[in-house]
């Protein structure tokens, strides 16, 4: 469960998968969205209008319904699991069977394993004359994909988006392994979801498309997603219909809200508008105050004359480059400039021909710069003034060492991946005042485990009111690493105290991945 203890089992009601197509670019994800969506429009609705909404869903020839995610690509994926969304529960993995498997297949099969969300191989392109899919099975091997040809468990099927062959088959495939996983949903209780997809509108104001994961959103609800609140006015299905209601694995857009919500935010039905607006408010705060620590920058005199060629929020490294003919200083400069991102990137100084002097050193040593000598040395008060101001001076004859170099140490400037992994849920069952330790929730844990040290977030009617760190875990007096469901603990929290009985708290790991350029 996302936001509390998980339904009992009596109320659970079987729902659609939530299917997101993955692949290597021009392998024919979108022509496999919308080769599918066109074939059951045309066989089931025929008239019906498709609207692009960010997601559809379609009835299998079993008669079963399938959602798709119409962002194709790993993008929304990824930025979904990072902020601990899960909106996919199978990955169908499309390979051009004429160019077989491709560095984004590879990413594709890590980021859904990541996940452990099964994947189902779509083997695309199949009319084609060069069309190889035997190679592309074997090629699957060596990623640890074995599919059921083979002798695997992997689903798989080949396909051509193009002439339209084998889609029923694909959708078969889906509904089949959706069985598998037996998907269920209470359908009898507040909607929580998340966003798939928002904009804001000319003429209808902020519309946001949200698959609705479990319970039944409907007209006339207070929803809050992310920072942003309101009321839903009207829902709008994938084909442009108007509709009243929207049950578990349904996509649907939202008319109503304030503000344009963020893809993978969450969505949530609140009581009413003045608990929704208290939410919405306390979460811009925290943006605003995520922002600002972002846009601190430490500004010297010197860097701050420099300041006019930085951009704003983007991290730089600051150089000053010099080398033996203009020739080549310029050619470090054009291949320096195409490294980097959106985040960080170079700041060239200075640049020129000749030894590194004095005053290089000093302007390097203003703006807290690296100075870069190709082909030349530094001059001996040069060499002084360096280690005077503890400026640092690389000499390189390679300009690909160079160029790597500065790649690496830009790497480290990034800020690392967050991910987020779902331990466990507890429910607080009563509040104990301890003296001199300060209160402690004594909780039952719900589902999966809680750990000592973990991330957690208070929960209290559906919505976030805490997060922070679970600072002592015990079982009666013992201090414990960790605590299993269906057992009873006691917890505190690192500064925080207004926790009550009936708050939920749900516990998670976040793992810092480094990255590189
Ligand atoms: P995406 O980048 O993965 O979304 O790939 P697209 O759907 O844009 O397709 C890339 C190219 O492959 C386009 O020119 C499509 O017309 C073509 N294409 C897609 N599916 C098939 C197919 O089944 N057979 C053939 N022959 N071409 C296809």
């Amino acid at each position: 469960g996302l936001f509390d203890a998980p339904d009992a089992s009596e109320v659970l009601t079987t729902r659609p998968p939530v299917v997101t197509i993955m692949g290597h670019v021009d392998h024919g994800k979108t022509s496999l969205l919308d080769a599918i969506r066109h074939t059951t429009v045309v066989k089931g609705e025929a008239g019906g209008i498709t609207q692009h909404i960010g997601a559809y869903q379609v009835t299998t020839p079993l008669g079963g319904k399938v959602t798709f995610i119409d962002t194709p690509g790993h993008a929304a994926f990824t930025a979904m699991r990072q902020r601990g969304a899960r909106s996919t529960d199978i990955v169908v993995l499309v390979v051009a069977a004429d160019d077989g498997v491709m560095p984004q297949t590879a990413e594709a099969i890590n980021h859904a394993r990541a996940a452990g969300v099964p994947i189902i191989v779509a083997i695309n392109k199949i009319d084609k004359p060069d069309a190889k899919p035997e190679r592309v099975r074997s090629e699957l091997l060596q990623y640890e994909i074995q599919v059921e040809s083979l002798g695997g468990e992997t689903l798989e099927v080949e396909v051509s988006a193009k002439e339209r062959l084998n889609l029923d088959k694909l959708l078969e495939l889906i509904q089949l392994q959706a069985e598998l996983l037996d998907l269920k949903a209470n359908p009898d209780r507040p909607a929580e979801g998340v966003v798939i997809e928002a904009k804001l509108d000319r003429g209808r104001g902020p519309v946001a498309t949200v698959l609705v994961q479990r319970g039944t959103l409907r007209q006339g609800d207070v929803i809050v997603a992310g920072a942003e609140w309101g009321r839903v006015r009207a829902l709008v299905d994938d084909k442009g219909k108007a509709v009243s209601e929207a049950p578990p694995s349904m996509p649907v857009e939202i008319l109503g809200f304030n503000g344009a919500p963020e893809a993978g935010d969450r969505l949530a039905v609140v009581e009413n508008e003045a608990r929704a607006r208290e939410v919405a408010e306390y979460r811009q705060r925290q943006k605003r105050e995520q922002a600002a620590a972002r846009a601190t920058v430490r500004v010297s005199g010197l860097e701050e004359m420099m300041s006019q060629i930085k951009t704003a929020g983007k991290k730089e490294f600051p150089l000053v480059i010099k080398g033996d003919v203009q020739g080549s200083v310029e050619a470090i400069v054009q291949a320096l400039e195409k490294v980097g991102n959106d985040e960080v990137g170079v700041r060239v100084l200075l640049s020129g021909a000749g030894g590194v002097t004095e005053s290089d050193v000093i302007l390097a040593a203003a703006s807290n710069a690296v100075v870069l000598g190709f082909n030349v040395r530094a001059l001996k008060d040069a060499r002084d003034a360096a280690d005077r101001t503890g400026t640092e001076i690389r000499y390189y004859n390679i300009i690909y060492d160079l160029v790597d170099d500065i790649k690496s140490a830009m790497s480290g400037m990034l800020s690392p991946e967050r991910r987020e992994d779902f331990l466990g849920n507890a429910e607080i069952r009563e509040i104990f005042a301890v003296s001199k330790v300060g209160k402690i929730a004594g909780c039952l844990v719900t589902e999966g485990v809680v750990q000592k040290g973990a991330s957690v977030r208070l929960i209290r009617e559906n919505v976030v009111i805490h997060e922070g760190k679970l600072a002592t875990l015990k079982r009666f007096k013992d201090d414990v690493q960790e605590v299993r469901a269906g057992t009873e603990c006691g917890m505190s929290f690192e500064n925080y105290q207004d926790m009550r009985a009936g708050d939920v708290i749900e516990c998670y790991r976040v793992t810092e991945v480094k990255r590189s350029l």
